[in-house]
């Protein structure tokens, strides 16, 4: 089953002509990672299908649904930014809880979910501190926490890890795999580092200049790459 579908997604910025007629499936519980070089397009195609930004022309479809032009709350979506963003006056548990907060569910429900995903991110004896007095991995596992807490049909990351160091990098890596199995979301996340979509993608997207060069398993693009590109990008360490 099809997840989410981005149908001949064309965006300019003034003149400039960012992306150029992008069209991707992603099935149900999919872990897609779109890799491309920096300036390729990825966060102007991810802001799209979050609604942060306007494509020029073509749709998003999640779950059957258009919802091209639907405000970014009501698109059934959740994104982890690579700057976290968290709310620095409120605790760990608030800044969980927040969006649940705005839709008005219960107290007792928030907390009842707040609890659930502090214990799945290995968080729970965080949840009264504030977001000073995190590491930058602890940061990280809250705009998760957030993402999570909304029970979303997709989650949408931007190279979420690349502020952390190398060490940290790995294991968040392990985790998010983990938490993907476990919870058998759908999701779309983007990076530069290649050994990153080798190790976590189901499908991997490669672009370039505003195109997918290739769409595929791992696997075959790194043994079948479509183009000298594809196969330079793929071949040579981050
Ligand atoms: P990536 O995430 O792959 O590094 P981006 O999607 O951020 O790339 O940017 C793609 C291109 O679009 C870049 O050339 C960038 O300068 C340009 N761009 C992104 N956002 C804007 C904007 N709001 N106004 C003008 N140009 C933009
Ligand atoms: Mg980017």
């Amino acid at each position: 089953m099809t997840t989410l579908a981005v149908q001949d997604i064309k965006k300019s910025f003034g003149p400039t002509e960012v992306l150029k007629d992008i069209d991707m499936e992603i099935g149900t519980g999919d872990f897609l990672v779109l890799v491309g070089p920096s300036g390729c397009g990825k966060s102007t195609l991810l802001n799209i299908i979050a609604g942060l930004e306007n494509q020029t022309s073509g749709q998003v479809v999640i779950a059957g649904r258009d919802v091209s032009n639907l405000q970014p709350k009501e698109r059934d979506i959740a994104m982890v930014f690579q700057s976290y963003a968290l709310y620095p006056s409120m605790t760990v548990e608030r800044n969980i809880g927040f969006s649940l907060e705005m839709a008005g569910v219960a107290k007792a429900t928030r907390t009842e979910r707040i609890k659930e995903v502090a214990e799945l991110l290995k968080i729970t004896d965080l949840l009264n501190r504030r977001p000073s007095q995190l590491s930058g991995g602890q940061r990280q596992r809250v705009a998760m926490g957030r993402a999570l807490v909304r029970e979303p049909q997709v989650f949408l990351f931007d190279e979420p890890l690349s502020n952390l160091d190398a060490k940290l990098r790995v294991d968040m890596r392990v985790e998010i795999k983990k938490l993907h199995q476990r919870l058998g979301a759908t999701i779309v996340y983007v990076t530069h580092d290649q050994i990153e979509a080798m190790t976590m993608a189901t499908k991997i997207a490669v672009m370039k200049g505003g195109i997918i060069q290739q769409f595929g398993a791992p696997k075959d693009i790194y043994d079948r790459p479509s183009n000298t590109f594809v196969a330079t990008f793929m071949g040579s360490p981050a």
